[in-house]
């Protein structure tokens, strides 16, 4: 059987034995397709079946949390921990709250993580997990009890040397510190068994920064490749989270002006440039919706979202020579990427994890004036950062800002080089999907290979 043919063979086998779950269904077949020209070439890993073993969690765990509302009421959610992979190191990865959340979407997430973790070059396997819990709205009191009653089940998986969760979607510094808090009363212990805490109690400076911060460095990597620069760039962000607020931070330092962000709600246009402050304000001090930014900034447009055109996402209706979609998954769409590039786009880079479609990416890569920067390698400064926190607290130091910051700096640079001279490699100079899929399976297989069939 050839390589196209055993491929096939393996994602018919992912539909049938994980039905309904599309969204996981197309990380792998991003993944998988990639890894064809480096199945071609060496036999080793269809001899070694890492294809069939690497697309199988090593342990999924899934779990009743309850919790008591300011009612009294008791709300039960379904919770995750999804360990994919160990072969590099101890499962890795964030948790996330949101209400989206499902198997698909956590193995999605647990999937791709894999090859990001691979790709930093630090000891991270590959997992993921979260809840179907909405913590927009609730009060203080309930965040910590549903934290609480959340670590009641992951302290059984996690550890410092086993399983080191983070936040994703909807989980924050508040609840790392909920959670923390729990864990530690559980299992008297006081370890790196999460990353994104407090930093007067083992967090690490520039870890809050790092993800934006790295998709910016990434993006300037790609440019600087091209012979270009951030510098004067009109930029589109989208999302007002944490890795949009850090992308919008370092474009300015960087010369370019961000002029969009959104939210669930909408998205927000000032061509003034976003006013950072007041969206650090609203976002991570009042928790407010976007729409309250043009109460304040009378240069600003709100543009809600009811009002966006059937299967295109408002935000990228707006001209710029640079897009960093840092909301959500699959939230650039190929409809949305043919405006950006008749508005005169030409780089994408994604802050979030799959926000871009398979056809869009498709598109993106048949263009040879486009730059187009893949979640797994430009997003990995905040998992890259975390395995800094790990470092930090497994040698009881603490290093300054700069310290992480340009650690951060050279590992982004690292990754490009790598996904950039994979792609090379393979004879696709620039495609960046394929460098960086090749770059990151390749350590782990063979790490799996080493490792024996367990
Ligand atoms: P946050 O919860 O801080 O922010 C998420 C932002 O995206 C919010 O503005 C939210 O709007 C918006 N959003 C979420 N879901 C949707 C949706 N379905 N439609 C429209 N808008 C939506 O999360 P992060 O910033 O941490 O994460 C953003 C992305 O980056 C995710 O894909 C995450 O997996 C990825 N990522 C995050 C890392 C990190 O270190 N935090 C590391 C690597 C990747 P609203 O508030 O209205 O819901």
């Amino acid at each position: 059987m050839g390589v196209h043919e055993y491929i096939d063979q393996t994602l018919e086998h992912i539909k049938r034995t994980s039905p309904g779950q599309t969204t996981f269904l197309q990380a792998a077949t991003e993944i998988l397709r990639n890894l064809e020209p480096l199945l071609s070439r060496e036999d080793k890993y269809l001899k070694h079946r890492i294809i069939d073993r690497i697309v199988m969690p090593e342990r999924t765990t899934m779990f009743r949390v309850t919790y008591m509302n300011d009612k009294n009421e008791p709300c039960s959610h379904f919770g995750y921990r999804v360990e994919f992979n160990s072969a590099l190191g101890p499962y890795k990865g964030g948790l996330r709250f949101h209400p989206s959340v499902c198997l698909d979407i956590i193995k999605f997430l647990g999937f791709e993580q894999i090859f990001k973790n691979s790709l930093t070059g630090l000891s991270m396997g590959g997992g993921k997990g979260g809840a179907n819990f909405d913590p927009k709205g609730k009060s203080d009191g309930e965040i910590m009890r549903f934290c609480q009653a959340f670590m009641y089940e992951l302290y059984k998986l996690i550890g410092d040397v086993k399983d080191v969760p983070a936040g994703d979607i909807g989980v924050g510094g508040r609840e790392i510190g909920y959670m923390f808090g729990a864990y530690k009363k559980l299992t008297n212990r006081f370890d790196g068994a999460l990353t994104g805490k407090g930093l007067n109690w083992g967090g690490s400076l520039a870890r809050t920064e790092a993800t934006g911060y790295g998709s910016v460095y990434f993006a300037k990597e790609m440019l600087q490749k091209a012979g270009g620069s951030l510098e004067g760039k009109v930029c589109a962000v989208s999302g007002a989270g944490n890795v949009a607020i850090y992308t919008v931070e370092k474009l300015y330092q960087f010369g370019a002006l961000p002029v969009t962000v959104s939210d669930s709600t909408g998205f927000i246009y000032d061509k003034e440039g976003i006013d950072l402050a007041l969206l650090k304000r609203l976002k991570e001090v009042e928790r407010k919706g976007l729409v309250e930014y043009v109460n304040e900034k009378k240069s600003a447009i709100f543009t809600p979202v009811s009002s966006y055109e059937a299967g295109k996402n408002g935000v990228w209706t707006v001209p710029c020579d640079a897009a960093f979609p840092s909301a959500t998954q699959n939230e650039l769409h190929l409809a949305d990427i043919k405006t950006l590039y008749a508005n005169g786009c030409r780089l994408v880079c994604e802050g979030a994890n799959m926000p871009s479609t398979l056809d869009a990416i498709d598109f993106m890569l048949s263009k040879n004036d486009f730059l187009f920067g893949p979640a797994k390698a430009a997003n990995a400064g905040g998992v890259a950062t975390s395995g800094l926190e790990m470092s930090q607290n497994a040698s009881m130091q603490k290093w300054t800002f700069d310290e992480v910051d340009n650690k951060l700096h050279t590992i982004m640079t690292n990754i490009f080089e790598d996904s950039y001279n994979t792609s090379v490699e393979f004879g696709q100079a620039g495609n960046l999907v394929l460098g960086a899929n090749i770059a990151g399976f390749r350590k782990v297989a063979d790490a799996m290979i080493d490792q024996g069939y367990i």
